[in-house]
């Protein structure tokens, strides 16, 4: 027999199959999907492989299959074969999210404290310099290789999976490749945890309703998608805990997703609470290997019913679910930004259909894009009204700050936030000081009547380079002179917009001096210090601020906090997105969630120059239903997605002329395949952020309603600019990412 095998690799040219002879010995084992090791080219190891096809004869000479790993199953394959056309990477890269995370069992560790180690480089410099060769050493590039998908390992767990000695970790130390960290570390993620057991809870109306719905699909066996819209506190997670103890009673299993951030152990205990820990697998990227695998085969093996995860849970090893959850399905960690950049809200809704069971999706504030396909009826909208636990919604008030400046206050602070940030230190209240800003678009605002400069193609603020002393717009490329007068009320107060974290800090220290503050951004948030540690030291030792960015929103409970204040709205409905509307009601709407969950009412205080703004208005009002339709009505006008997709092909270079090579290849590429009726194609141009440690980044937008032709385009597009040999240069595709930097 012969196997048709693709070889393990990012390298574009080797995204294709190989023939190889199945040994007799190995046929009854051998099949799709089997993972194996095979002789390739003239290298002296052997190469790890994938069987993706089975066949009697080849015309070519081949040579044996030397040894199988494991197995996957045929419709795995099929899956990574789909991953690789729809997000533009190769089929390897797809089948490697499902292997097992390591293949030998390692070794119980006891230690309470032990070294981890992290790369010290970006992943992708490290590719880099393995393909110019500056890494000869073959231990040392199967160390990094490792590392790059197990960030967080420790020594003894290295050696295991890479055969590789203490002495080759040290020499990547001295050579600044990786980092050694302190952890504490658990071999079991639950294993210390008693939870009180609790018992199911009487639905309300609305609560019953949406769950009859949903068990009826899961009776039937019925491939269907639902989004369970409510508040929170409407009560979707009691509805979820009894629909997954209706899945396991049928002997099927049930998969919950959960955001990346908010996977806390609070998340975790409420299902512990209701089913009790032995039947739960929980996998997200924090867990040390020796627990990701010990999890996986538990999986593997049948002995979980419930799997718990962030992202990549979604490739666990089981064919036998029977109902996947989507928790907080706005939120953009369900998107890989990483190859393969593929989206598990859609690899769900595959996995659905292939298997026949439904796709529950859950938010208070849904993605737009879904709550549309809700609306035309591609998927159930199951909408809960009422807070089940009748706690109320806080109290919005909003500042206007061109008032503020009008009245001679030049701090970053109103007089009402200022006020009520006094009251909560006298009360020994606990205070979130909210900063959104991403710290490298800049844009021009006046500070008289808020109005900002956007493109007038495309709707998104343009982005001020410094460098140019331009105006630009981040989509199509229009360019526009600053201009030193405000065009709509003619002030001269307009100027760049934007305010640090740290300074926010440094001023809030300099008000009250007395109060103990806490920052959490992405300069504070370590690999040491992670995002629960510096929230952990919070709540547990009631520090009366906490002035963060929006990592602040997510997650967790704090039950003394009773104020939260936004310094500044405006940041993120500047930013140039298209989603820029979208995520500035969502985050204002999680912020609003973090005050008074308690029986203290809470109070949020949004400071902002555009008062009138519909987010703003709409986010006071807590109405998503009416910011929907203004929402909507843009996208479908200025035709963004639901109503087209969006494909950025990024070119990161270290060589002026290969990037020019490459975007000149791309563009004539794609604007001579691609049917202009339906796609367009813009020309390529420098990203928002337009060079990271010396790599040029530049990129390209198309825009248009995705069809089979154009993936097959693009993907023999970038196959194709991979054959011009650009050795200091990587281009990769992403349809609809999360951000267009
Ligand atoms: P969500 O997931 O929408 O934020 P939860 O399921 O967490 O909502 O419910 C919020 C609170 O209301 C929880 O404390 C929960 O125990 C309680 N709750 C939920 N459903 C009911 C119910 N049917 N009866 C009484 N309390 C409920
Ligand atoms: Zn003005
Ligand atoms: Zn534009």
């Amino acid at each position: 027999m012969i196997a048709e095998v693709i070889i393990e690799s990012t390298a574009k040219q080797l995204n294709r199959t190989f023939d190889y002879n199945i040994p007799k010995n190995l046929e009854e084992y051998i099949g799709v999907g089997s993972a194996v090791l095979v002789p390739f080219g003239r290298k002296k190891e052997l190469e790890e492989a994938y069987v993706v096809g089975i066949k009697e004869n080849t015309e070519y000479e081949v040579k044996d299959i030397a040894k199988l790993k494991h197995n996957l199953t045929e419709n795995q394959i099929r899956l990574a074969r789909w991953m690789s056309k729809k997000y533009f990477c190769n089929v390897s890269e797809c089948i490697k999210l499902m292997l097992a995370p390591g293949t030998k069992r390692k070794n119980e560790v006891q230690e309470k404290k032990i070294n981890v180690i992290y790369l010290k480089k970006e992943a992708e410099d490290i590719e880099n310099e393995i393909e110019q060769g500056k890494i000869k050493s073959e231990k040392q590039k199967r160390v990094l290789q490792f590392l790059k998908a197990n960030e967080g390992a420790s020594a003894s767990e290295i050696e295991i999976f890479t055969d590789c000695s203490n002495a080759i970790l040290k020499t990547l130390e001295k050579n600044g490749y990786i980092e050694f960290i302190e952890k504490k570390i658990e071999r079991n993620p639950l294993i210390s945890k008693t939870v009180e057991k609790t018992e199911k809870l009487e639905l309300t109306e609305e609560q019953q309703q949406a769950f009859n719905k949903i068990e009826k699909a899961i009776d039937n066996e019925e491939n269907k998608e639902y989004l369970i819209y409510g508040v929170t506190g409407s009560g979707k997670t009691e509805i979820y805990l009894q629909l997954i103890e209706k899945t396991i009673k049928k002997e099927k299993v049930a998969m919950m997703l959960v955001p990346e951030i908010s996977l806390t152990p609070q998340t975790v205990d409420r299902f512990i609470g209701r089913f009790g820990k032995e039947k739960i697998a929980i996998l997200h990227s924090k867990l040390s290997i020796g627990e990701r695998y010990d999890e996986w085969n538990k999986i593997k093996e049948g002995k979980a019913n419930i799997i718990i995860g962030t992202r990549s849970a979604i490739f666990a090893p089981t064919e036998n679910i029977g109902i996947i959850i989507i928790d907080e399905e706005h939120d953009s960690s369900y998107k890989s930004e990483s190859t393969p950049r593929y989206n598990a809200k859609e690899i769900a809704s595959i996995l659905g259909k292939q298997a026949k069971f439904p796709v529950v999706l859950g938010s208070a504030t849904p993605d737009i894009n879904t709550y549309y396909q809700a609306r035309i009826g591609k998927i159930e909208l199951l909408i809960l009204t009422k807070r089940a636990n009748k706690s109320t919604l806080p109290q919005i008030e909003i500042v206007d700050l061109k008032q503020e400046l009008a009245n001679g206050n030049r701090s970053m602070l109103s007089v009402s936030l200022y006020q009520k940030i006094e009251e909560n230190l006298k009360n020994k209240k606990q205070t979130i000081l909210f900063l959104n800003r991403r710290g490298y678009s800049t844009f021009i605002m006046c500070r008289d009547c808020g109005y900002t400069i956007k493109c007038k193609n495309c709707n998104i603020s343009m982005t001020y380079h410094k460098k140019e002393n331009k105006l630009k717009c981040h989509y199509c490329g229009a360019e526009q002179k600053i201009a030193t007068i405000c065009p709509s009320c003619k002030s001269t107060r307009i100027r760049y917009f934007g305010t640090g974290t740290q300074k926010l800090e440094q001023e809030i220290n300099k008000i009250f001096p007395n109060a103990q503050t806490i920052r959490m951004d992405v300069d504070t948030v370590t690999k040491k210090n992670s995002h629960e540690d510096i929230l952990n030291h919070f709540k547990r030792d009631n520090i009366d601020i906490l002035i963060g960015t929006q990592m602040v929103v997510k997650g967790h409970h704090f039950p003394n906090v009773t104020l939260v204040g936004v310094i500044a709205a405006d940041s993120s409905l500047n930013i140039d997105d298209y989603r820029a509307n979208e995520r500035t009601f969502q985050i204002l709407t999680q912020v609003a969630g973090r005050a008074g969950r308690e029986e203290t009412e809470g109070k949020v205080i949004l400071q902002t120059y555009n008062p009138e703004n519909f987010c703003i208005e709409l986010a006071k009002k807590q109405d998503y239903d009416e910011f929907y339709k203004t929402e909507i009505a843009l996208r479908k006008q200025l035709k963004y997605p639901p109503f087209c997709d969006i494909i950025i092909i990024s070119f990161n270079s270290k060589k002026e002329e290969e990037l020019e090579k490459a975007t000149k290849f791309v563009y004539k590429y794609l604007n001579t395949k691609l049917d202009k009726q339906y796609y367009a194609v813009y020309q390529p141009m420098p990203s928002p952020i337009d060079k990271i440690q010396n790599k040029i980044r530049w990129r390209m937008i198309i825009k248009g309603n995705m069809k089979k032709e154009a993936y097959e385009i693009i993907n023999e597009c970038l196959k194709e600019v991979y054959n011009l040999n650009l050795r200091n240069t990587a281009i990769y595709a992403d349809i609809n990412p999360n951000n267009m930097i």
